[in-house]
């Protein structure tokens, strides 16, 4: 089912680029999120996956309590990527493991149609940034692996560093799911995506439609997948010009969005 609430489209004519969140977007709903990968896996030891859960129960429920401040809740976000990305280097993480994981289609598989939408965006020359609060490494495996790394794809996530293979830590500008707004893109890729007359823009979170800021809302097409069961349709319905209901193809998107 795809929910129309403000019946935008795009001309023929128009210059697009499109911005897109991974997990869960790009992604199936059940995929597992970047994150929570390697818990699922048996690469790294069962004292990773308890530690691991400790910091889930820990910090999610700050997540996702929106009576607790934003800056309290942002400031604990980024602690806990941080501890978490720690725990690979505890426990020794192999950056062959990333791309060995990402191949599991048990773990993460695209959407319906979602390999055909980026083989159009190539095939039509249309910037794609993704912006994730996932891991980037495990973004750009799945990609490479799917054959999908394509030249127009921008990737703005959070990168584990290696050194000799093993991992070192992470790169510090920690993404997570409230400040995907401050994301601050490169001076060329900025190049490529400025005087656009139309935006679109992919979640699957209220949070991701903070990802494109500083531009009119008749420049946005905001398209919403809905899969989370603690998002009420009229809620997503006030933030969103599309709902799609979770099995629905991206190939709704081409052929609902783009005026033949
Ligand atoms: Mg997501």
């Amino acid at each position: 089912m795809i929910i129309t609430v403000n019946n935008k489209k795009i001309k023929k004519e128009e210059k697009i680029y499109v911005v897109a969140d991974f997990d869960g977007t790009l992604t199936k709903g059940n995929s597992k999120t970047s994150w929570s990968v390697l818990a699922n896996t048996n690469l790294l030891p069962e004292k990773y996956i308890e530690d691991r859960q400790k910091l889930f129960d820990e910090y999610y429920p700050i997540e996702i309590d929106t009576s607790l401040s934003f800056d309290y809740r942002q400031n604990k976000m980024k602690e806990w990527f941080k501890l978490h990305a720690e725990l690979f280097v505890k426990y020794h993480l192999k950056e062959e493991f990333i791309k060995q994981a990402a191949k599991n289609f048990d773990f993460m598989e695209f959407r319906e149609g979602a390999k055909e939408f980026l083989d159009y965006l190539k095939k039509n020359n249309i910037p794609l940034i993704i912006i994730s609060e996932g891991i980037g490494n495990f973004v750009k495996a799945f990609l490479e692996y799917k054959n999908c790394m394509f030249n127009n794809i921008y990737i703005s996530s959070n990168m584990l560093k290696f050194k000799d293979g093993i991992c070192v830590g992470i790169e510090d500008n920690i993404i997570h799911s409230l400040n995907k707004n401050e994301v601050s893109l490169p001076e060329h890729i900025k190049d490529k995506i400025k005087n656009k007359d139309k935006i679109i823009l992919l979640g699957d979170k209220i949070d991701d439609v903070r990802m494109v800021n500083n531009e009119p809302d008749n420049k946005l097409i905001k398209i919403i997948w809905s899969h989370d069961k603690e998002y009420k349709i009229e809620e997503l319905k006030k933030y969103y010009d599309y709902v799609f209901s979770d099995e629905e193809s991206y190939l709704d998107v081409i052929n609902n969005i783009w005026e033949c």
